[in-house]
C-alpha cells in the first residue's frame, strides 16, 4: 500500500531506503520468502459441510458477512506482523492471522453445519491472539482482520467453553456439543 514516490519523497536526500523480505517466514531469495506454512495450516481446516440438496436459502446479510473475508489476497502481511509468529515463533501453536480468517468464513457461512470450535481452541491457539489489532492494519484488502474474524471466533469459544449458563442451557436442551 505504500507508494515509493512518498517514501522517496519523505527520505533525506542521500540516504538509502531498505526494502526487506517478510521476516516471518524462511528466506528463499531477494524478497522472496517460502510462505508454504500457511498453506500447510489451511490444508488442516475442515472444509464448509453444507446440505446436500440445493435449495438453498440465506439471507443477503448473511452472505456479505463472509463474502468480506474472500477479498483476502494471501499476501500474509498480517502474518508476517503478528507478534505470535514474527517474535515468538509459534508456528505450532497458533494458526495465524490469515488463517483464523479462513476459519471465520468458514465458521460464519450461513449454511456451514461442521463443528470446528474445539480445533479453534486447541490446535489453532486463538487464545494466543491478544488483539493488538497489527494484522489488520497492514492488510491491503481492508478486511478487519481482529474485529469481524478473531474476536468473532474468540466469542464462540468462550460460549463453549467458559460460560457456565450456556453450559447449563445446553444441558437442559440436551446438546451435545464437542469439547
Ligand atoms: S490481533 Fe492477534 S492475530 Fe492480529 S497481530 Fe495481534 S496477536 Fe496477531
Ligand atoms: S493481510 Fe489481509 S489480504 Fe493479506 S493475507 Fe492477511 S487477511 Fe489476507
Amino acid at each position: 500500500m505504500t507508494r515509493m514516490s512518498d517514501v522517496v519523497a519523505e527520505t533525506p536526500a542521500g540516504k538509502p531506503i531498505e526494502i526487506r523480505p517478510m521476516k516471518a517466514f524462511p528466506h528463499i531469495k531477494d524478497l522472496v520468502t517460502d510462505v508454504s506454512w500457511n498453506y500447510d495450516v489451511a490444508q488442516r481446516i475442515a472444509p464448509i459441510n453444507g446440505p446436500e440438496t440445493m435449495d438453498w436459502e440465506f439471507n443477503q446479510m448473511e452472505a456479505d458477512r463472509v463474502q468480506h473475508f474472500r477479498e483476502c489476497i494471501e499476501c500474509f502481511l498480517c502474518v508476517n506482523t503478528c507478534h505470535v509468529l514474527r517474535d515468538h515463533e509459534m508456528f505450532d501453536e497458533f494458526a495465524g492471522p490469515r488463517n483464523l480468517v479462513r476459519l471465520a468464513q468458514y465458521e460464519m457461512h450461513p449454511l456451514d453445519t461442521e463443528d470446528r470450535v474445539p480445533e479453534i481452541k486447541k490446535e489453532f491457539g486463538i487464545e494466543y491472539c491478544n488483539i493488538t489489532r497489527c494484522c489488520t492494519e497492514v492488510c491491503p484488502a481492508g478486511i478487519q482482520i481482529t474485529d469481524d474474524a478473531i474476536i468473532q471466533l474468540k466469542e464462540r469459544v468462550v460460549d463453549r467453553y467458559y460460560d457456565p449458563l450456556q453450559r447449563i442451557w445446553r444441558t437442559i436442551t440436551r446438546q451435545n456439543v464437542r469439547y
